[in-house]
């Protein structure tokens, strides 16, 4: 048929609406008499779909990936809620050895802290660990003075506060080095 190529190539326009009235009814009669065209318009209409359900499951991909995420943000949330517990449960362990004099497992202890502080605060544990530890420290101390448990002084309060700092500050570098090397270790397997 002699008008083949002239509705094959008005197909596509056709498929997609694009075509003038007349040139519908024109390409809808040769459709109805030739079945090669028809075949081509099929074949058409099935590529198209098979397109659409691929842009369909790329949406519903973006959706998984950003629910995984969600859950990911709720995991990672959960790890740091119970590591500000624990780090606080050390915190009051640790300073209340003080009046023990049991100070060997505070050198173990604080640095511990230190990396539980880095999985909270990530670098901004570097103040806010020491904040908080001063903060438990002078409660405790408070405390102590008021059941005369020992005379606290300002001074050994000041000292002690000191060097747990900096065994806390040990810690979170540790930490800090280490989530440093382990995610670059990660991005380059990727
Ligand atoms: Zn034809």
């Amino acid at each position: 048929m002699k008008n083949c190529n002239i509705v094959q190539d008005l197909l596509t326009l056709y498929q997609e609406d694009m075509v003038s009235e007349e040139s519908k009814t024109f390409i809808q009669e040769h459709l109805e008499e030739c079945e090669m065209c028809k075949k081509t318009l099929e074949n058409m209409q099935k590529t198209t779909s098979i397109a659409e359900d691929c842009v369909l499951s790329s949406t519903q991909k973006a959706e998984v990936r950003s629910l995984q995420k969600l859950q990911e943000k709720l995991k990672k949330g959960q790890v740091r809620f119970i590591s500000l517990l624990l780090m606080l449960g050390c915190m009051l362990l640790g300073l209340s050895f003080v009046f023990q004099e049991n100070l060997f497992f505070n050198a173990l202890l604080m640095p511990f802290i230190g990396i539980l502080g880095y999985v909270v605060f990530r670098w901004t544990a570097l103040y806010m660990t020491p904040l908080i530890l001063t903060f438990a420290n002078l409660i405790i101390n408070i405390l102590a003075n008021l059941q005369s448990i020992e005379m606290a002084d300002f001074y050994s309060f000041a000292v002690w506060t000191g060097i747990f700092i900096i065994f806390v500050w040990m810690g979170i570098l540790i930490a800090g080095l280490l989530h440093f090397a382990f995610g670059k270790e990660k991005r380059s397997e990727k």
